[in-house]
């Protein structure tokens, strides 16, 4: 049993449209047709019906990097997720740290953004981790716990079948400062045994986890040959074509031994 690996490009609020173009033209043309895993980008949410018809047939899949818990009505500025599905997009994040940090997404709101996803067909790509300070005070494991339970404590298995979850250290992201393979793995083994205790057995066999913060073509590979290690969520590298198609490599040459389950 392989877990197929899943490289996501989080373009966070960057570019205009054309630069979306661009970039979106040269995943076209530098990334091919078959790989060995699932590639997704998450544009900003203006660029999402372009960026999603341009991509459409492609190799490349497309998502929000937010939905709101509320399906329509009057919440100004929000996106919904039916709105997204309606694009034809398949994923949204939910509780990036950004959203966490800058726009105040509490557990208990990324429960909400995580259920309306799973209610549109979405499925949610769950980031969680710890701040710098919360790992040197030795809390990494109850943080990353607490922001999985709040998630898991509301949902089944069925209803979670497409949940595919981040490990993203908060500082890590966007600071060129990498967790190690053997930092990440553990964290990684931890989320595993956490989803395994709550959900059984082949759940989190099956579930994808993939590493996020400061993912380059120079660690990609290393990351990914850890264990629980399925694939990478990428920011920065991810505006690059060259850079992005490199890392969407390392994960196509991840060896199937160090995979050990199927989704
Ligand atoms: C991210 O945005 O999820 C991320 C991991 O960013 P970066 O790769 O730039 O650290």
């Amino acid at each position: 049993m392989t877990r197929r690996p899943i490289i996501g490009g989080n373009w966070k609020m960057n570019g205009t449209l054309a630069s979306a173009k661009r970039l979106v033209a040269d995943l076209r043309n530098g990334l091919g047709s078959h790989h060995a895993a699932d590639i997704v980008v998450f544009p900003p949410a203006p660029f999402l019906g372009v960026v999603q018809g341009k991509l459409a047939g492609s190799s490349v899949q497309v998502g929000a990097q937010d939905v709101h818990p509320m399906a329509s009505g009057a919440y100004t500025s929000g996106t919904s997720a039916p709105m997204v599905e309606s694009l034809g997009c398949g994923f949204t994040l939910v509780g990036h740290s950004e959203r966490r940090a800058w726009f105040g997404d509490s557990d208990e709101r990324v429960a909400e953004k995580l259920s309306a996803a799973l209610h549109a067909g979405l499925a949610p790509v769950l980031c969680v981790g710890e701040t710098l300070a919360e790992r040197d005070g030795g809390r990494t494991f109850a943080v990353v716990e607490r922001q999985l339970d709040a998630v898991l404590a509301a949902h089944r298995v069925p209803a979670l079948a497409k949940l595919v979850i981040a490990y993203e250290p908060v500082w890590a992201i966007g600071t060129g400062r990498t967790a190690t393979p053997e930092q990440a793995q553990e964290v990684h083994a931890f989320i595993r045994d956490r989803v395994v205790a709550r959900l059984g057995d082949l759940f989190g066999a099956q579930l994808r986890i993939q590493y996020g913060g400061s993912v380059k073509p120079a660690n990609a590979a290393a990351l990914m040959a850890c264990p629980d290690i399925d694939g990478a969520l990428v920011g920065g590298a991810s505006l690059d074509a060259r850079s992005f198609g490199q890392i969407v490599m390392a994960a196509s040459k991840r060896s199937p031994a160090s995979s050990g389950g199927s989704r």
